[in-house]
């Protein structure tokens, strides 16, 4: 089969003339930049200068969740502290939380994955006991939790190919309140550049959207040294910050707004799969907001050999689904040797038996019915 269904990711929408409300405007300041890994770094680097006496600071992140958390953190000369899961969500343990915390903690960052909030109420209180810093990473949810009710002090994020909005690249940090002469000083020396959406934005636009189509992925999934989808760890060299026009950040949300989302059909569709040990993250399992994006829809499989059939079967089928970063952190090729050697079981199963189906604006009823008929037989296959 030549094309494929991409696994994630929207088309880049056009800049708009007409004006709309930012959602986070009322309580947060944005500073844009190159990327979420950058955002996220500025948030570390802002964090650390509000607890000037901590040396050696670290920084509290899911085990189970995206590299750049670790690269943005280590970056900032911060060291990275995981905290396992609890089961069945990609949420974390607030028991183990409290037992990882030091006197060097300066931050705690709660990471949505695939528009599943986490807590961040629960978040928030640990934070203010404990005078630290809370950051929503919000890389896969769109609009942040805090644009509701600002419970973090830092909100990250990304407009990165796959994630809620796609602008080819780039990211916001939101930050609360005004910031100490140290943290504008910090702010001010991290380099400028400007986003120009002239003839060749539009040009490298055209063609980007036209490899999101099913021939366009299916063709780009051939190139074997692109190592598509495979995740990596990458160290995080620097923070570009970014002036960007706010037509381009009008039209995404414009677009974003619009975009349809298949959820409640995978819902409906998979719901014969729950009584057989799967688990959908719909919105019956999480309070999640109807208007937040979805990014994936998330099904946890029962063992990891069953996900890794869905998965070849799936893809097999011309749907591009797959595992997400399939191991906890200190597992990811190239982390490894950077992290210390610790347990962490729930994540570990979680990274082994999450399963995730594309939810962007090309995916079909038909597709869904499919998906739901390949797994249904796949299921069927268990012993
Ligand atoms: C993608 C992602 C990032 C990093 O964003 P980039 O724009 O790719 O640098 C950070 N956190 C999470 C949860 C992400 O999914």
């Amino acid at each position: 089969m030549l094309g494929k269904l991409r696994p994630v990711g929207s088309r880049v929408p056009l800049p708009s003339s007409e004006t709309v409300p930012l959602p986070w405007a009322e309580n947060y300041t944005a500073e844009y930049c190159a990327s979420g890994t950058d955002a996220l770094a500025l948030a570390v680097g802002l964090a650390v200068l509000r607890k000037p006496d901590v040396a050696n600071p670290e920084v509290i992140i899911p085990a189970y969740g995206c590299p750049d958390l670790v690269a943005a953190i280590l970056c900032q000369g911060a060291k990275p502290v995981l905290v396992d899961l609890v089961r069945d969500a990609p949420l974390m343990d607030s028991q183990r939380l409290l037992d990882a915390l030091t006197e060097r903690t300066v931050a705690v960052v709660g990471a949505g994955l695939l528009g599943i909030p986490e807590r961040l109420d629960v978040l928030a209180d640990i934070c203010r006991e404990n005078s630290l810093s809370l950051i929503e990473d919000s890389a896969q949810c769109f609009p942040p939790q805090s644009a509701d009710l600002p419970l973090a002090d830092f909100v990250v994020l990304s407009f990165g190919r796959g994630k809620p909005i796609n602008l080819m690249g780039g990211g916001a940090l939101l930050y609360r309140g005004t910031l100490s002469e140290n943290q504008q000083q910090f702010l001010g020396r991290q380099p400028t550049e400007t986003v120009i959406t002239g003839l060749r934005w539009r040009l490298k636009r055209y063609l980007f959207n036209l490899l999101l189509t099913r021939t366009g992925f299916g063709l780009l999934e051939r190139i074997p040294f692109l190592g598509l989808g495979r995740t990596r760890f990458q160290p995080h060299k620097g923070i570009t910050r970014r002036n960007l026009p706010s037509g381009l950040l009008h039209g995404a949300l414009i677009d974003h707004a619009a975009r349809p989302l298949p959820h409640k059909q995978y819902e409906q569709e998979l719901r014969g799969l729950e009584s057989e040990g799967w688990l959908l993250f719909g919105s019956s399992r999480f309070a999640m907001n109807p208007a937040i994006s979805r990014l994936r829809f998330g099904v946890l499989v029962p063992d990891r050999g069953l996900r890794d059939s869905a998965v070849s079967a799936l893809n097999a089928a011309g749907i591009g689904a797959n595992g997400l970063y399939e191991v906890a952190l200190p597992d990811l090729e190239g982390l490894s040797s950077l992290m210390p050697p610790a347990e962490f079981p729930v994540a570990s199963e979680f990274a082994g038996r999450l399963l995730t189906l594309p939810s962007h604006e090309d995916v079909t009823q038909r597709d869904v019915k499919l998906i739901a008929k390949v797994l249904l037989s796949v299921n069927s296959t268990r012993a």
